[in-house]
């Protein structure tokens, strides 16, 4: 492709839209344009690096023996609402665009596809004899995220390859999640990134396994938690750890004291000279259920201690069956406005104790009027304690379970992990922190579908059996743009060679030199020609601007035919290093085939 007749606008200046680097880059070099919020224009060059991503996702793919296919995008809500998720995906999570055609009926447009592709397999997927079998699609999905940013890392619309396999039972499943764990690996060493595979939350699901692909990278929206030993890593939604032990207590009589000020530990350990792990603290939270019931939650748990709420909505998911609902619609710590609508009067924030009355929430059709009281392992064996007294201002301490304060019925584990803590797996390996973007997620989904859509099969024996599945999806317009996070400098971007959206570009230094021309001309033909994908830069430009745009674009090797013509030669400078080569003419070509194929395996 000849740049003077290519769409190619690059930016001196860096977008004020735009907050971390890669989407600084994507945007400065002409490869997405925003069109409105979460929603971006994949421009020429932007089109080939995601035609790359998509052909190494889908060569992984089929090398397991998965097929591709495409599903529909407009998706019925009544498929939906056989899985149960039609309201949790368009009102709670709210994360499906739902419309309503014009006869009325309602649809949603695919944030993800087990419903469409359970749907399929319950059709036609008749007996055991079918099974296992893995269908695939590389395609455009639609989800209104509540804070769409950073460019392609959140989008509202983007672009997953997302899979779905089909089993007997457990063990043929872990077979396929196993090949999938392989496949993944690979595509993200193929693509040139820098990755860690971590354990993940899968939901409430519970028992069944997940695991997700890390990027790593200081703008990663997640946290990763992992042992130098390589024995452990997981996302801080799911981490676990051993806390630090618990100091004894400096009380060792229960009394009620004035404690002013104190409505954080930091200031109440202050305040009484003693260490957070001899706090219980009383967290209010507010958890919704499907069925439109609001449930007040109170957990206690030790001070230097903090609650993951994923942790603790997958509890609640568990409960729901006490409220006569299935799913948690939302989890929230309950600001001043929300507690109007449920507190018959004013609560002693920051001094609730484990046993904090009842009547302090006026219990209705749609509220519950019992606080659902847990207690997270860390508090369970604190002896003569600290904690609230339900008096604003006011603290007991020396206080213990059963004696003073009842001990909440549910025991749950819900702290959160974090660096520095010991591992399960070895207590003298620490945690360590790393941020991460999540660009692939492999997902043992068990029966959860299959039992909700009534897909079954026929297994051997005779019997009617719900499918065992599993879902794999990978973010490919995020991959792609996590390469650049990893990959940059002050210049620009800098592609890792195999998803480049060119190998090379010729840089014609002046258009006015009819050697510098003839030679620029015959190395494209001979290139291209040859596998070699290469750009000419043959604008009427000064050589500087046109060396700018070519490390701003990220091309990995500039052919330069300049000064050296005289000996015979041209310069080839590799984007990654800045260093340069004189190349005799006859040889470009075989050098850079030598370079790009080192450079892919
Ligand atoms: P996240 O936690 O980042 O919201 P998710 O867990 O909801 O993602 P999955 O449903 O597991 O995402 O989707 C599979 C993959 O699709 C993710 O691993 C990610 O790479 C990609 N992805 C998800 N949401 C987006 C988005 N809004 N924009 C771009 N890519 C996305
Ligand atoms: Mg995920």
């Amino acid at each position: 492709m000849r740049l003077s007749q290519m769409l190619f606008v690059t930016l001196r200046e860096d977008p004020a839209e735009a907050e971390i680097p890669s989407h600084k880059l994507l945007l400065r070099a002409g490869y997405i344009r925003r069109i409105g919020s979460g929603i971006y224009a994949y421009l020429p060059l932007m089109w080939r690096v995601l035609k790359k991503v998509s052909q190494i996702v889908r060569e992984e793919m089929d090398a397991t023996g998965a097929q591709e296919c495409l599903l529909p995008q407009l998706q019925p809500a009544d498929l939906w609402r056989e899985s149960g998720r039609w309201d949790t995906y368009t009102q709670a999570e709210g994360i499906m665009f739902a419309m309503t055609d014009r006869q009325q009926r309602e649809l949603g447009l695919g944030p993800t596809h087990e419903e469409v592709i359970t749907t399929i397999a319950k059709d036609m997927i008749r007996s055991y004899r079918q099974l296992p079998v893995h269908l695939y699609q590389i395609q455009t999905k639609f989800r209104d995220e509540i804070r769409p940013r950073f460019g392609l890392m959140r989008g509202r619309e983007f672009i997953m390859k997302d899979g779905y396999s089909f089993h007997t039972n457990e063990e043929s499943l872990k077979k396929t999640y196993q090949d999938m764990a392989q496949a993944y690996s690979n595509m993200l060493r193929r693509s040139g990134l820098q990755f860690r595979a971590v354990d993940a939350d899968s939901g409430a699901i519970g028992g069944s396994g997940s695991q997700e692909f890390m990027v790593l990278a200081e703008a990663g929206e997640d946290e990763v938690l992992y042992t130098e030993d390589g024995q452990y890593a997981a996302n801080v939604e799911k981490a676990v750890s051993m806390p630090a032990d618990t100091e004894p207590s400096p009380f060792a009589t229960f009394e009620k004291r004035e404690t002013p000020g104190t409505e954080t530990i930091d200031k109440l350990c202050k305040f009484l000279k003693c260490s957070p792990t001899q706090v219980v603290k009383n967290v209010l939270y507010q958890a919704v259920y499907d069925n439109g019931i609001t449930v007040l939650v109170l957990v206690s748990i030790r001070g230097d201690q903090d609650v993951n709420q994923v942790k603790l909505l997958n509890e609640l998911t568990k409960l729901a069956g006490n409220y006569q609902a299935k799913t948690v619609l939302f989890l929230t710590v309950p600001d001043a406005e929300a507690q109007r609508k449920w507190a018959a009067k004013s609560l002693p924030l920051g001094y609730m104790a484990p046993d904090v009355a009842d009547d302090y929430i006026a219990g209705s059709k749609e509220v519950n009027s019992k606080f659902l009281r847990l207690v997270d392992r860390t508090a369970v064996d604190l002896t003569n304690f600290v904690t609230g007294s339900n008096q604003s201002g006011y603290h007991v301490v020396g206080a213990n379970w059963d004696k003073e304060f009842p001990l909440p019925a549910t025991v749950v584990g819900v702290r959160t992990a974090k660096k520095g803590d010991r591992a399960v797996h070895n207590p003298e390996q620490t945690l360590q922190s790393a941020r991460g973007i999540e660009v692939g997620h492999i997902f043992q989904l068990g029966t959860k579908y299959s039992q909700a859509m009534g897909a079954t099969y026929t297994s051997e024996q005779g019997e009617e059996m719900p499918f065992v599945m599993g879902c794999y999806g990978v973010g490919v317009s995020r991959l792609a743009q996590s390469a650049v996070e990893q990959s940059y400098d002050k210049d620009g971007i800098i592609w890792p060679v195999a998803i480049a959206p060119y190998h090379a570009i010729i840089s014609i230094p002046n258009i006015s030199d009819a050697q510098q021309i003839e030679v620029a001309e015959k190395l494209y033909a001979e290139l291209n020609q040859s596998g070699i994908e290469t750009l000419l830069d043959d604008r009427d430009e000064r050589a500087g601007v046109k060396f700018k745009d070519a490390d701003l674009i990220g091309i990995p090797y500039r052919i330069v035919p300049g000064r050296s013509l005289k000996a015979g030669k041209v310069e080839v400078v590799e984007r990654a290093t800045h260093k340069s080569h004189e190349i005799l003419i006859d040889e470009v070509n075989s050098t850079l085939k030598h370079w790009i194929e080192a450079a892919i395996n």
